[in-house]
């Protein structure tokens, strides 16, 4: 038996089974690769979900850790934390926020925007203000407060009843959005660009309309920029590429270049509805993390990155684009950035397990959407070894080889 599989089984015996595990035993892993148990390297174009933007165990990232975990690990955020406050400016001097906080996984930070659109609503107007629109196919966490801002059913189901105050909409339609704002809207919140759900590109000038009703209707506007913030889409945050600023944000995925990190930033004006007592985390930006959070920052702003993620943004989709002239079960390729995906008239599931088990690593969002999300740092040879396989997959499939 394999080392692989002897580690599956006892996966399988003692770890909770809410994910659809595949047969891959991680082990280490190195820019763009990862390598499993048994020592067999994998082409990693799913980047831990958009975790690992700088690709496997950035040196930076890891000796910043390592220095840090010498020296002071954790403390209380009953004290001041010199790293925690230094990737607070760096966020807010890159952003349209003035205030952070820290927490360690994105549904994390989406329940500290949440409790202060409310909390700011209630605070400015009383309590009849806690309404947030959010959209049909999003995804905002695994949290009871979370999935009820999911417009899924399927992530939903079993969990009822939901949190009361959200409304869904239809993604990328203004008008609906229009008629679901009420008397009790205090909020709407959005994913720039959906990932989960599909990787659904809203219509050009949509965010800037929600912007608008927003202003008119004195409504908080929240991006979660959880996937496609921080550098994924080509600009540091995915709302650059519209002109346009929201009020609250949240981060986490990529933040701390691999370890788990949550921030939410605000505006100072809504900033203050979260005083003292008012919400709070153990963990969050505890030196250990903020540090890593600090490199992986630096990294990212400093080292082309987002330069690189443009031109292979442009190469791979192009590339892409180019399967879908040849395949005609390939009917939509979109995205921005490094946060592509191809949609199929067919289920994406057998792909992803021959990709695996060639040696390629993505993944299908909503039953057949293959989505790319590789490291930013990937090359154009990295890209090529990835078409190289994806389309012999696709040319089996065709032929029904
Ligand atoms: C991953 C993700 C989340 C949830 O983050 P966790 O760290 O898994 O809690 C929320 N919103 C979006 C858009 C995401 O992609």
């Amino acid at each position: 038996m394999s080392h692989s599989q002897s580690w599956i089984d006892r996966g399988l015996a003692h770890v909770a089974n809410t994910y659809g595990r595949y047969p891959l035993v991680a082990a280490s892993g190195e820019g763009c690769w990862l390598t499993d148990i048994d020592g067999k390297k994998y082409l990693d174009f799913l980047a831990g979900v958009a975790v690992n933007n700088l690709g496997h165990c950035h040196p930076k990232v890891v000796s910043a850790l390592q220095d840090q975990a010498g020296r002071l690990m954790h403390c209380s955020n009953y004290f001041h934390i010199p790293q925690q406050i230094e990737l607070a400016e760096i966020l807010c001097k890159h952003s349209f926020g003035d205030r952070v906080f820290f927490c360690n996984s994105g549904a994390e930070a989406n329940e500290a925007a949440l409790k202060l659109v409310r909390k700011y609503s209630a605070d400015t107007y009383g309590h009849g203000r806690f309404e947030i629109i959010t959209a049909q196919n999003s995804f905002h966490g695994r949290t009871l407060a979370t999935i009820s801002a999911t417009g899924q059913e399927k992530i939903q189901a079993g969990f009822a009843p939901m949190m009361p105050g959200f409304k869904y909409v239809p993604f990328g339609d203004i008008q609906d959005i229009r008629a679901a704002i009420g008397p009790h809207t205090c909020a709407i919140m959005l994913e720039p660009i959906q990932g989960e759900g599909g990787i659904n590109v809203p219509p050009e000038g949509y965010l800037q309309a929600v912007r608008d009703l927003c202003d008119q209707h004195k409504l908080l506007l929240i991006f979660d920029e959880i996937q496609v913030g921080l550098g994924r889409t080509g600009t540091l945050f995915a709302y650059q590429h519209d002109n346009i600023e929201p009020d609250v944000m949240t981060l986490a995925k990529a933040l701390a270049g691999g370890p788990p990190i949550g921030a939410m930033v605000a505006r100072e004006k809504y900033a203050v509805a979260l005083g003292p007592g008012t919400h709070g985390s153990t963990f969050g930006g505890n030196p250990l993390l903020a540090a890593a959070g600090v490199a992986a920052m630096k990294v990212l702003l400093e080292d082309s990155i987002l330069d690189n993620c443009i031109a292979m943004g442009d190469y791979l989709r192009t590339q892409l684009e180019q399967l879908q002239e040849q395949y005609p079960f390939i009917t939509h390729v979109r995205g921005r950035g490094l946060i592509l995906g191809m949609e199929l008239t067919i289920d994406g599931a057998g792909i992803v397990k021959t990709a695996l088990e060639r040696g390629l690593l993505i993944n299908c969002t909503v039953g057949n959407v293959l989505r790319f999300v590789p490291p930013l740092i990937v090359t154009r040879k990295e890209i090529d070894l990835m078409l190289v396989i994806l389309d012999k997959i696709l040319s089996e499939l065709e032929t029904g080889e």
